[in-house]
């Protein structure tokens, strides 16, 4: 699996098992492999960015995660992206796709059950989707799995994570129930705060806004539309509570008719380095982790 991905970055099955023949993946799960899991959705990103930006962004971090761990002698396969999630405030925009949530943990278990059995029985599951009901299926799922001696672990590092934070309860009505053993916090290293302070140039923004179109930019240029000047978009950026209140009231389309919140115009190719830089921190933060608690499925 090269890692030349401005050749191949494209391809949400680079880099994954999907690539993979299967005595090659029998061999790998048979070493007693770790696998990083990306979780994302389809759904609308703006009028500039793909629908499967989050996929792309998840598997751009689960791949570049693997590459970090095999620095440090970490052997992990990806597996490919699961994309069908729960979109439930961008439903009214034509190209988001959402699911029951019952149906997602029934079919996200079922997939990683199946990594399980096949030997893949330490699994870390990366979401690149900030809705809360999202989430909760994937702790669900996790949870699921874990009661059948699954090995599985969330992570949470990155940008990301403070959409994903599980102690916003005005978002989250149940803060997501894991323990030490099933989550992972990973820590920002200096170097990420630093290039963060450096690259970043708006200050607030959740969706398809800097953060999202610089990873598209840098990772995945070859889904940008060319028909439309980025730098022209007009910023989004209603306070936090209007935002939250639009969300919660099906508003999302009337706040942001082109679909983004957030400031698209002062993206870079640059700043979408920040996301390498959060892979490494992720990578760390899971090789610290197996150190510390070795498998207890493996
Ligand atoms: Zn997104």
């Amino acid at each position: 699996m090269s890692t030349d991905r401005g050749k191949e970055g494209y391809s949400i099955f680079a880099g994954t098992i999907a690539d993979m023949s299967w005595p090659a993946v029998e061999a790998a799960a048979q070493n007693g492999t770790a696998m990083l899991v990306p979780v994302a959705v389809i759904e609308q990103h703006g009028p500039h960015l793909p629908l499967a930006t989050d996929t792309y962004g998840a598997h751009f971090l689960c791949t570049r995660i693997r590459e970090e761990l095999a620095k440090v002698g970490v052997e992990a396969v990806v597996a490919p992206p699961y994309y069908y999630g729960l979109n439930p405030t961008t439903g009214m925009f034509p190209g988001t796709v959402t699911v029951a949530p019952d149906t997602m943990v029934r079919i996200l278990t079922e997939i990683l059950l199946q990594y399980a059995g096949w030997g893949f029985k330490r699994q870390f599951i990366l979401s690149h989707h900030g809705a809360p009901e999202h989430n909760q299926a994937v702790v669900e799922a996790i949870q699921a799995i874990r009661a059948q001696g699954v090995d599985a672990v969330m992570v949470m590092g990155g940008f990301i994570q403070h959409f994903i934070e599980p102690s916003y309860t005005s978002v989250y009505r149940h803060p997501i129930p894991l323990d030490d053993d099933a989550l992972i916090r990973a820590p920002e290293s200096a170097e990420t705060k630093a290039a963060r302070k450096r690259l970043m140039r708006s200050d607030w923004g959740v969706h398809a806004e800097e953060r999202e179109t610089s990873l598209i930019m840098r990772w995945f240029p070859e889904t940008l539309d060319p028909s439309v000047d980025i730098a022209q978009l007009e910023p989004v950026l209603p306070p936090i509570e209007e935002f939250n209140r639009a969300a919660a009231n099906h508003g999302w389309r009337d706040l942001s008719p082109l679909g983004y919140i957030g400031d698209p115009s002062v993206a870079t190719r640059e700043n979408g380095e920040l996301y390498a830089l959060e892979a490494a921190d992720m990578a760390q933060a899971i090789a610290d982790f197996m150190a510390l608690r070795p498998s207890r499925s493996v």
